[in-house]
Order: structure tokens, then C-alpha cells, then sequence
């Protein structure tokens, strides 16, 4: 084909995210060792049962939370469908009203920015509210790198953040962490803490008190995400629990908040709809206990100096996804993680990414891409799952996450060319499609009870098929096929009483109705 001046051409794919968006080991590898931290698990179970209940417990109280998780979910499609717009009104209202805009496409890009901002307060600090973004793009250990100490200021966080570990759920980072590894933490990490220190958790939280008061009171720079960046006014929101956040955002001189740009709401009002179905989706409470809102600067109250990064760092590329773009309308509840069976089992760490559970596993591999060709952890993410559509009830704006992991399945076979998976189920094709070829195969596979044991299961299948069994109690096949079966004498039968059986209800049926 010929080319010419003015011919459409695909526009190059927008580049996909950088920062911590994937595991070093595949997900079964990472879940198979997650599984024998039986604190870990007693620690989940108890944590989302005790969540999952609350919240069934604010959502069933609304009349109207289906029309809310409706509209909830249209608002998001809507902002999806007219983003560009919407950031550039959002970056306009945010400029009106005296704060500055920085686009950043990666988190590289978003690194530099923030520490550009930080280095030209002189300050050598910055504290900072938890955040899901500045996690992605590993925002603390590039500031660590060049000198810059961050300090976290959510309790969950700064457990975290001081035993150099990783989160491991959105909501409860150190879900992980028994009340004594945290006071063993306090002890070797905060300086000056009392050493007789118990492990009371309001004794625990006391000592974190003290340790961050001194913090909010000295540091002159902080750092914040955002839950919603409303277009029309240029008013950010941050929603916390703690009070933590809004100290980080009003005492400072200099405030920088980092947002994914798919955080941006069109109007002010829509804050109505979302902060009922945050608060009740993520921590079952009615209302969220901190809710901070800003609009640029306000000349003699709270930070003079104030930035928005505005990140890209893959949701382009996963925009130009028509499936998987739904997963951008995410606002990070984690209701999905606390329903899904899978999560509440291996934790959050087996998915290798700073997004964790159902949500992870779809949101991942859409930021930062899956190459199955190179056998890339990420590309194991869309099969943690058992399809059973828990996340989907769960979700607060009606994110379809089964079908988004099924299409990612597909698109990962589709990527991974021939394998051994792929013949098999391309020969088992082949015999299904011929009836005798089909009696045959069944006739051999019978001979499988052999190697079933006394209980009629087969705890070790040869390879490749090794794969199945090594996880799973395989169950030998049965004496009889339904085929064979339905064709013996006890077949036909129990088909000949079952027919008798429906002649004389249609009977009874027509009888009542004269
Ligand atoms: S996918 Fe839905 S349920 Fe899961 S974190 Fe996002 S908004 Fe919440």
C-alpha cells in the first residue's frame, strides 16, 4: 500500500507507566509463599469480614444506592469520554485561583517535578498524606535519592513506611502488621520513644502522635494525592480518617499534590454522589470523618505556594482501551479486595504492584502493559481470579472487572502464540467435533480411575497436565460416562419414569385450570 501526504495513520500508542506497577515474581509463584503467612491470613480474614459487614450495613440503609452506584458510574464514563477537555478546564480554574499545573507523562517525569518543587523551597523535608499515586511512581525513594527525607504521616503508612516495607492493601496499608511487630518498629525506628512502650494499640498510636506533631509543626513542604479534582472550580479534595491530611494540607508553606488524571470530576455537585458511595463502599461509614477541599490559594490561610501534578503515567494507553478504560473510573474504595476471595487469602504483595486484588489485576496491565512473549509477571494478574463476580457487586461505580479479566486473558492468548495449553485445548476441539473420535476418547480417559486413589481423587497428574493437579485434588474419572449411561437399561429407565413424571403434572396443571 502507498502512502501519501494527509493519509490517516494509526497514531503511535501512548506509552505505558513506569514506577511500581509490577512484581518481580508472576502472581502463583508470590500467592503460593503468601499462603503459609498464617498471621497474614488471620490478619485479612478478620479485616475484611469485619468491613465487608459494615459495609453491607450503610449500603442496605440507602433506598437509593443502586441509583446511586448508577450515578456514580455514569459521571466516571462521562469524565472518560471528555477528559482532555475537562483537564484543561481543570488546569485553568486551578491557575485562575493562583496555584500552578504540571503535566507530567510518566513518573519519571513526576519524580523531577516534585523535586524540582521541593529543592526550591530549600527545605530538605517533606511530609506527606497517603497516597496511592506518589506510590505508583516511587515518589519517597526517588526523593530519598537525592537527599529529601519523606515523611509519611498516616498511621497505616508510617508503619509501612519505617519497617522499609511495602502496603499491602489500599485502604489498610500494614493489614500485614500484629499490634507487636508494630511496637518492635516504634522501638527501633522512632527516635526517642519510650522503651517501655507496650502494645496497646492507643498507647501505640500516642507514640506515632508525638513522633509526627513535631513533624506537621516544622516541615514546610508537603505532598498530597488527591480523590477528586473538580473541573469547574479547580477545587481538589482530599478524603482521610486520621486528621493526618488535613494538617499536611493547610500548615505548610508549600503544598504539591500529585493526581492521577482520571481523578477529575466535571462539576462541584458531583461530589454529592461520590462522597456518599466513598466513605460507605471503603470504610462502611456514613460519611468520611476528614474532608479537605481547596481551591488554589487563599491569600493568609493555608499554604501560599501551591502545585498540581497532573500524571499521566499509562491511563492514556489505558484509555485508548475501549474495555479496559473502564478500569480508570476507579476511585480506590477497595470494597473489590475486601469481597474477593483471592485477596483475602494471599495479600496484597502477591500482585507485585501498587495496586492490589481484583482492581490490581486489571488496572495493572492496563498502566503499565503485559508482554506474555516475555514472561512478564503482569501478565499473570488477569488469571488471579475465580471469575465469581464478588468485585463487580461490590463496586461502588459498577466497574464490570470479571469481563475486563476475561478480556485480558484473551488478549494475553492472543499475545502468547502457540502453547501447550492452546494445542491441547485445540486437539480436545478436534475431538469433540467428531462423535466416535469423542466415545473413544472418553472410553481411555476412564482408564484414569487407575491412578485415582481411595478417596477417588488424583493428587498427581504427569506433565504438562502437572500444572492442574499440583494445585488442585483431581478427581478420577467415573465408572460410567453420562453417554453411557443414558444409553444402559437404568438409563433409559429413569428418562422413561422422568417423561411419566411430567405427563402427569401437565395433567394435574390442566385439571386446575377448568
Ligand atoms: S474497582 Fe470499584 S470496588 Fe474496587 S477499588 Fe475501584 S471503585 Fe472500589
Amino acid at each position: 500500500m502507498s502512502t501519501f501526504l494527509g493519509m490517516p495513520a494509526t497514531p503511535p500508542r501512548s506509552p505505558y507507566g513506569t514506577g511500581n506497577l509490577r512484581g518481580d515474581r508472576k502472581f502463583p509463584k508470590a500467592a503460593h509463599d503468601e499462603l503459609r503467612n498464617e498471621q497474614l491470613r488471620r490478619n485479612l480474614g478478620k479485616a475484611t469480614r469485619t468491613i465487608r459487614t459494615k459495609r453491607l450495613g450503610v449500603t442496605g440503609e440507602l433506598p437509593d444506592w443502586e441509583q446511586l452506584r448508577d450515578a456514580g458510574s455514569a459521571i466516571k464514563t462521562d469524565t472518560m469520554n471528555r477528559l482532555p477537555e475537562l483537564l484543561e478546564q481543570l488546569e485553568q480554574k486551578v491557575t485562575e485561583h493562583g496555584g500552578t499545573v504540571h503535566w507530567a507523562r510518566d513518573g519519571a517525569e513526576a519524580n523531577e517535578i516534585v523535586a524540582r518543587l521541593v529543592r526550591a523551597t530549600g527545605s530538605s523535608d517533606v511530609i506527606k498524606v497517603k497516597s496511592m499515586a506518589t506510590q505508583e511512581i516511587g515518589l519517597n525513594e526517588h526523593l530519598e535519592s537525592i537527599g529529601i527525607t519523606p515523611y509519611e504521616t498516616d498511621l497505616a503508612e508510617l508503619i509501612v513506611q519505617l519497617a522499609d516495607d511495602k502496603p499491602s492493601h489500599i485502604l489498610v496499608p500494614a493489614i500485614h502488621r500484629n499490634r507487636d511487630e508494630i511496637r518492635q518498629i516504634f522501638l527501633d525506628e522512632i527516635p526517642g520513644v519510650d522503651p517501655d512502650l507496650d502494645n496497646v494499640p492507643a498507647h501505640l498510636a500516642a507514640a506515632a502522635r508525638a513522633y509526627l506533631r513535631e513533624k506537621f509543626m516544622t516541615t514546610k513542604v508537603a505532598v498530597s494525592g488527591a480523590n477528586f479534582g473538580i473541573a469547574e472550580t479547580g477545587t481538589l479534595s482530599v478524603v482521610e480518617s486520621e486528621g493526618n491530611g488535613r494538617m499536611c494540607l493547610t500548615l505548610p508553606d508549600t503544598l504539591i499534590t500529585v493526581m492521577g488524571i482520571e481523578k477529575v470530576l466535571p462539576r462541584y455537585q458531583d461530589l454529592e454522589v461520590f462522597l456518599q458511595l466513598l466513605p460507605r463502599s471503603s470504610t462502611g461509614e456514613r460519611m468520611n470523618p476528614y474532608t479537605s477541599m481547596w481551591t488554589g490559594v487563599t491569600p493568609g490561610d493555608g499554604p501560599q505556594d501551591f502545585h498540581l501534578v497532573l500524571l499521566d503515567n499509562g491511563r492514556t494507553a489505558a484509555l485508548a482501551d475501549t474495555i479496559g478504560r473502564e478500569a480508570l473510573n476507579c476511585i480506590r474504595c477497595s470494597a473489590c479486595l475486601n469481597v474477593c476471595p483471592v485477596y483475602e487469602r494471599t495479600g496484597g504483595h502477591a500482585y507485585g504492584s501498587t495496586y492490589p486484588g481484583p482492581i490490581g489485576a486489571v488496572l495493572t496491565p492496563q498502566l503499565a502493559g503485559m508482554d506474555a512473549a516475555e514472561d512478564d509477571p503482569n501478565s499473570s494478574l488477569p488469571y488471579a481470579s475465580s471469575l465469581c463476580g464478588a468485585c463487580f457487586d461490590a463496586c461502588p461505580v459498577k466497574i464490570d472487572i470479571p469481563s475486563m479479566l476475561v478480556e485480558l486473558r484473551h488478549q494475553h492468548t492472543e499475545q502468547s502464540g502457540t502453547t501447550a495449553e492452546k494445542l491441547a485445548m485445540k486437539a480436545a476441539a478436534g475431538v469433540m467435533k467428531r462423535p466416535k473420535l469423542f466415545a473413544a476418547a472418553q472410553k481411555a480417559a476412564a482408564l484414569g480411575r487407575i491412578a485415582g486413589g481411595r478417596d477417588g481423587t488424583i493428587s498427581h497428574l504427569p506433565a504438562p497436565l502437572s500444572g492442574w493437579s499440583d494445585s488442585r485434588d483431581t478427581p478420577a474419572p467415573p465408572k460410567q460416562t453420562f453417554r453411557s449411561w443414558l444409553a444402559s437399561a437404568e438409563g433409559a429407565a429413569t428418562m422413561s419414569a422422568a417423561a411419566e413424571e411430567g405427563a402427569r403434572h401437565t395433567a394435574d396443571d390442566h385439571e386446575e385450570d377448568r
